[in-house]
């Protein structure tokens, strides 16, 4: 990639309010949160079947089992065929504009998995139904609920024995604290699943297997007293009867005000694999998920139909491709018109930067993106000066907020084999720690630097950076640290004493910011019942 500060002045085309406000409103970013294996994959690769973005299927799968190389971004990923990083998909559907971003499913997830989410306007939660809701759904929620981000759930493999679906619903409700209102309902399951029931539309949709149809043509018996389905399932229509009955009694009817509000989920009942219960799932999100909404930001909330562009970035990738080893900043569009060519302002360094070859995510491919809109993706070429949460404007001083930092759960101490490297190490570290690829802190007594991490393969992923990038052979060992916080306190003298009390439990880390690295969740309940001026907090903001 070269040449995206472009000599040649290029002024930007006005766009009219009416424009932006048509385009936002026709535009949909989400992100597709589950538990490994739930059928994240199978879904994204039906939902871009079923758009035209893609006409193969297979093609995501491939990517997935590291088949297919242009995809497969990090060397890393090629070796366990998984995806590491996330990415974004771009696809239109019923004249909306539709942003996929994907979040990394195996359970060595990153950071990068939480941070997507920060970049999301709504979100669709996968569940196996057979499993119900699993570890890595609960901490994503978690998640999403720090925005209230509005969530669609989708019960996925019906063609097998699964779990009751009331118990089911009231799982969701009751770990997630979310309600649910079914919006279809199961007629059957495994050997004798037939369809789903569609409450608010009262049709049958019957189900027939089939890997391939991306044009989901799909039987419909209107009305569930339709005598047909008496005659055709006698045995599933009365049990689909009854629960309905159960269904309309005990649980919520769908609001989109309280959808919207993130306070509950419409639930929809379907098979990935047999591309069934997706076009609902697609229709619901343009018709029910919002459009970019208004985003705050330190001076003021930002709406996306501003005609000014305003943007921050999410994510750092390296070496996406082989043949480009660049590293690209995934910003996403807040408000206003970007357009190849134009000027904006990187804010945290003040400085003005003319980006030419900004990518958009086609499902495909990279592409060169000529103009970009609220909720839209872009990719800035980066070359070291770009941080997780980096403000880019037309030039007004603002800064998003809401890109946190997570608390590790893994911690490595890195020490390396060849001394004469270590001022190497220390710049590879920075700089990963600024992509946001790893946190690393620094002990106030000395000592190793210690990293820590959401999933453990950000560690191999750190590791083979450093030698990739930066000749450097680390070593990484176990770290007594098992868990941490940042700390802030009012006062300053008791932030004083603690910091004297408990210098070598403390460390800084690569944005100058204290935490308190704890041997265990006991030892840090107790020291925050010691010192209960000191607040702990499970994340931070960019700096
Ligand atoms: P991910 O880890 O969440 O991305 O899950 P995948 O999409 O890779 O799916 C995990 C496994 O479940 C794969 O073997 C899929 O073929 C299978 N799977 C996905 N959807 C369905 C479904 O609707 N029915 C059945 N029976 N299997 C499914």
């Amino acid at each position: 990639m070269s040449g995206d500060i472009e000599q040649t002045i290029k002024e930007p085309a006005a766009v009219s309010r009416d424009l932006i406000a048509r385009e936002v409103a026709r535009r949909r970013t989400f992100g597709i949160i589950s538990h490994p294996d739930a059928g994240k994959t199978t879904l994204t690769e039906k939902l871009l079947l079923f758009s035209g973005a893609i006409q193969l299927a297979g093609a995501v799968k491939a990517r997935k089992s590291g088949r297919h190389a242009t995809s497969d971004f990090l060397e890393i990923e090629k070796q366990r065929g998984i995806s590491v990083a996330s990415s974004v998909m771009q696809f239109e559907y019923r004249d909306h504009v539709v942003n996929l971003l994907d979040t990394p499913g195996h359970q060595d997830f990153s950071e990068d998995t939480y941070r997507v989410l920060t970049a999301v306007d709504s979100a669709l939660m996968v569940i196996d139904a057979a499993k119900g809701v699993e570890a890595q759904t609960i901490k994503l929620l978690d998640v999403c609920r720090m925005r209230d981000t509005p969530i669609l759930t989708f019960m996925n493999k019906m063609d097998r024995e699964v779990r009751d679906p009331l118990e089911l619903l009231d799982e969701v409700e009751s770990v997630l604290k979310i309600q649910c209102a079914p919006v279809t309902w199961p007629l059957g399951m495994g050997k004798t699943f037939r369809g789903v029931y569609h409450l608010l539309r009262d049709e049958i949709l019957l189900f027939t297997p089939g890997e391939e149809r991306a044009d989901g043509e799909v039987e419909v018996i209107k009305g569930i007293a339709n005598p047909i389905l008496a005659e055709r399932f006698p045995l599933e229509i009365e049990q689909l009867k009854m629960e309905v009955e159960l269904v309309h009694g005990a649980s919520h009817p769908f609001d989109l005000q309280a959808f919207l509000a993130g306070k509950q989920t419409p639930v929809f009942f379907g098979s990935a694999i047999n591309n069934f219960g997706v076009r609902e799932i697609l229709n619901a999100l343009l018709e029910w998920a919002p459009a970019p909404r208004e985003r705050d930001a330190t001076v003021r909330a930002v709406s996306p139909t501003e005609p000014k562009f305003s943007g921050f970035v999410f994510k750092i990738q390296a070496n996406m491709d082989a043949n480009h080893r660049d590293r690209i900043a995934f910003l996403r569009v807040c408000s206003g018109h970007f357009e190849r060519g134009m000027k904006m302002k990187h804010l945290r360094i003040g400085k003005e930067i003319r980006v030419s070859s900004v990518v958009t995510f086609m499902a495909s491919s990279r592409e060169l993106v000529e103009e970009a809109f609220a909720g839209d993706i872009i990719g800035l070429p980066n070359h070291g000066n770009m941080q997780i949460g980096d403000t880019f404007s037309e030039g007004e001083a603002l800064q998003y907020t809401g890109i946190p930092y997570f608390a590790p759960d893994h911690f490595q101490t890195v020490r390396i084999r060849n001394p004469l490297k270590v001022k190497q190490l220390h710049k590879g570290l920075q700089q990963l720690g600024e992509e946001g690829a790893v946190q690393v802190f620094k002990p106030a007594d000395g000592g190793d630097l210690i990293l820590g991490a959401v999933g453990m393969l950000q560690f191999d992923v750190v590791a083979s950076r450093l030698a990739g990038e930066y000749g450097v052979d680390a070593m990484f060992e176990g770290s007594a640290v098992n868990t941490a916080r940042w700390v802030t306190c009012d006062d300053a003298k008791i932030f004083a004493d603690f910091q004297r009390a408990l210098s070598h439990n403390l460390a800084i880390d690569a944005a100058g910011n204290l935490a308190y690295l704890a041997p265990n969740k006991v030892n840090l309940n107790l020291t925050q019942e010691r010192w209960p001026k000191v607040v702990f907090h499970t994340t931070r903001e960019h700096a």
